[in-house]
C-alpha cells in the first residue's frame, strides 16, 4: 500500500486552502459543498503518454443553464485521486485543481509519475460529492516491444435523431484506446414542427447554437447522456474535429453562409473551438487563443503503432466553386479547375509540412492517421444526373490529398492506415498515388465508421459507387455503429459493428463486416 501522494507544486499553487487536502474524506467534509452533485456531465481521460495521461471533468450543478454556466460562479477545488485498483484502494498520485466560470468549471489535469502499458483508475471529489471512478491506460514506453492495442471509432452523433446505443456497445467492448473522428455534436437543430418523427427526442435549445452560451449547453446536454459518459469512463481518447463542433460545411474562416463575415464567423469560431476545450480530456496546452486552437498531433504507442491526429477544418482553403449560397456542393470536374488546384490545401501548408516530416520519422509498425473525412475519391451522381464529386470532402482538395499520398509513399513510412468519418456510412478503401491507373497499387488502407446516430445520405447519392469507384472494397449506406479496430504485429482487424436501430435506446449490435489488414501488404482485405 502507498500512501496518498500530494502533488508539491500543486499544493503550493492553492496556498492555505489546500491543507485540507491530506485525504479526500477530510477535504470532502471540510469544503464548501453543494446540494446536489456537481459531477453531472462524466468524467474522461485522453492523451495517453508512457507516464500518464489527462483527466477532465466540468463541474455543473444544473449542466443545462442557459447561460453556459452550469450553475455555478465561484471556483471550487477538485481533488484528483489515481489509484492502481479499480476500488481506488492503492492511490498512486493525487493533487488539485481549480475549476472556475472561466473555462466553465472544465478541469484538465496532466497526471504524470505513472507507470508504462498499465490501466489505472480515477475519480474526482470537490463541493461535498465524488465522481465516478473512470478507466485509464498509460502508453507503452516509446520503443517498448508491444503485441496488441485495440482501438474503438466514433463519429457523427446527433442528439435529435437517435439515441447513444452505439456508444455504449462500444464501451463494452473495452478499447484500450478511442477515436472520435468529428460530429461529436450538432450545432443545428431539427424543430419539431419542421420533423414529425424524424427525431426521437430534442436539443435544450432548438436554434442553432452560435455563441459560448449556446455552445457549452450543447456540449453539456450530449455529455450528460449515459452511454457517451460509459464511454468516456473506460478508456481514454484521442480526438479530432469535423464541421459539426462549429457549423456544417465551415472551412477556415468562412462560415457556410456567404452573408456571414469572416470576422463575425471567426467570433462564432472562437466561442466554438473554446467550448470544445472545456468539454475534452485536452492538454492545457492545446486551449485556444481566441479563433485559434491547435489539435493536431502526434502520439506513438510503443513500437506498434504511431498515431497522426489531423485537423482537416481550421487551415483549409476555402470549398472551390462554391454556388452564391452555398461553399460546399456537387461539382463536375470540367467545371472547376480549382478544384486541382495545387495552390489550394484541406490541412493548411504548416500542417502539411509537419505531417510529411512525421511520415518520414515513422517507424513504428502500423502508421495511423486519425482524421475526420473519407479520403479516398469519389465519383458520384448529382441531383442532374452528372458524375461529378462532393466539396466539402477530400475531393475539394484533390492536390492535397496528392501531395499527401506521394509524400506517404516517398517516405516509406510503415503500413499506414487512414482513419475517417462524416459520410454516416462505412467504407474500407485501397488509397492510391494514381487512381486513374487501373490495377495501381495501394500505398494505403483506409476504414470509415458509420455514424453513431445521424441519418445515413440520401438515396441514390452512391448508386453503383464501387463499380464506378474500383477503390472502394466495401461500401454499407444503411447502418448505424462504429468500427473495432485490433492491431498486432502482423495485421490489423477492423470490425465493422451495425445497431440495430438509431431509434431505439435499447439496441442491439452484430457485426456487419470483417477486414484484415497484413503488415507489409498494403490495401483492405475482406474477411
Ligand atoms: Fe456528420
Ligand atoms: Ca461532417
Amino acid at each position: 500500500m502507498h500512501p496518498p501522494l500530494i502533488e508539491r507544486r500543486q499544493f503550493l499553487l492553492t496556498g492555505g486552502l489546500a491543507l485540507l487536502a491530506a485525504g479526500a474524506p477530510a477535504y470532502a467534509r471540510s469544503g464548501p459543498t453543494a446540494r446536489t452533485t456537481p459531477f453531472t456531465l462524466g468524467v474522461a481521460s485522453g492523451d495517453p503518454v508512457p507516464d500518464g495521461f489527462v483527466l477532465w471533468t466540468r463541474l455543473a450543478t444544473d449542466p443545462l443553464a442557459s447561460d453556459g454556466q452550469g450553475g455555478l460562479f465561484a471556483p471550487a477545488r477538485v481533488l484528483w485521486e489515481v489509484a492502481e485498483d479499480e476500488t481506488m484502494r492503492r492511490v498512486v498520485r493525487t493533487g488539485q485543481a481549480v475549476a472556475d466560470a472561466r473555462f466553465a468549471h472544465s478541469i484538465h489535469v496532466e497526471v504524470d509519475g505513472l507507470k508504462p502499458d498499465r490501466p489505472y483508475w480515477y475519480r474526482f471529489t470537490s463541493l461535498g460529492h465524488q465522481s465516478d471512478i473512470g478507466q485509464a491506460r498509460t502508453a507503452p514506453a516509446p520503443n517498448a516491444r508491444v503485441e496488441r492495442l485495440t482501438l474503438g471509432m466514433a463519429t457523427c452523433a446527433h442528439w435529435e435523431l437517435g439515441y447513444f446505443a452505439a456508444y455504449r456497445h462500444l464501451a463494452a467492448e473495452r478499447p484500450d484506446l478511442v477515436l472520435f473522428l468529428g460530429d461529436y455534436i450538432y450545432e443545428y437543430s431539427y424543430r419539431g414542427d419542421r420533423a414529425k418523427g424524424r427525431t426521437v427526442r430534442a436539443h435544450d435549445r432548438q436554434d442553432d447554437v452560435v455563441d459560448l452560451a449556446g455552445y457549452r449547453n450543447r456540449y453539456a446536454l450530449y455529455k450528460t447522456d449515459p452511454d457517451l459518459q460509459a464511454l468516456h469512463a473506460v478508456a481514454p481518447c484521442l480526438m479530432t474535429w469535423d464541421d459539426h463542433e462549429v457549423q456544417n460545411d465551415y472551412s477556415n474562416q468562412w462560415s457556410q453562409d456567404p452573408e456571414v463575415s469572416t470576422e463575425a464567423f471567426l467570433r462564432r469560431r472562437a466561442a466554438a473551438y473554446r467550448a470544445f476545450y472545456e468539454h475534452m480530456p485536452l492538454r492545457p496546452r492545446s486551449r485556444p487563443h481566441g479563433p485559434d486552437m491547435r489539435i493536431y498531433d502526434r502520439l506513438r504507442y510503443g513500437d506498434l503503432a504511431e498515431f497522426l491526429v489531423l485537423d482537416g477544418r481550421q487551415y483549409r482553403s476555402i470549398q472551390p466553386c462554391p454556388t452564391p449560397t452555398w461553399r460546399g456542393g456537387h461539382v463536375v470536374p470540367e467545371t472547376c479547375p480549382e478544384m486541382t488546384d495545387p495552390s489550394r490545401t484541406m490541412l493548411g501548408a504548416r500542417q502539411e509540412r509537419w505531417l510529411y516530416d512525421g511520415f518520414k520519422r515513422a517507424d513504428a509498425r502500423w502508421t495511423v492517421m486519425v482524421q475526420d473525412l473519407l479520403v479516398a475519391p469519389i465519383n458520384q451522381t448529382g441531383k442532374d444526373g452528372q458524375e461529378g464529386h462532393f466539396t466539402d470532402g477530400w475531393d475539394g482538395y484533390q492536390a492535397n490529398r496528392g501531395r499527401m499520398l506521394d509524400a506517404l509513399a516517398a517516405s516509406r513510412a510503415p503500413n499506414p492506415v487512414f482513419l475517417g468519418g462524416d459520410i454516416h456510412s462505412f467504407w474500407a478503401t485501397d488509397l492510391k498515388t494514381d487512381f486513374r491507373k487501373d490495377g495501381a497499387p495501394a500505398v494505403a488502407s483506409e476504414f470509415v465508421a458509420a455514424a453513431i446516430s445521424q441519418e445515413g445520405p440520401p438515396k441514390g447519392a452512391f448508386d453503383k459507387v464501387q463499380a464506378r469507384n474500383p477503390h472502394v472494397r466495401y461500401v454499407d449506406l444503411e447502418t448505424n455503429g462504429y468500427a473495432s479496430l485490433t492491431l498486432t504485429r502482423e495485421a490489423i482487424e477492423t470490425r465493422f459493428q451495425a445497431i440495430s436501430d438509431r431509434k431505439d435506446p435499447a439496441a442491439t449490435v452484430r457485426g456487419l463486416q470483417r477486414f484484415a489488414v497484413e503488415a507489409g501488404r498494403p490495401g483492405v482485405q475482406l474477411a
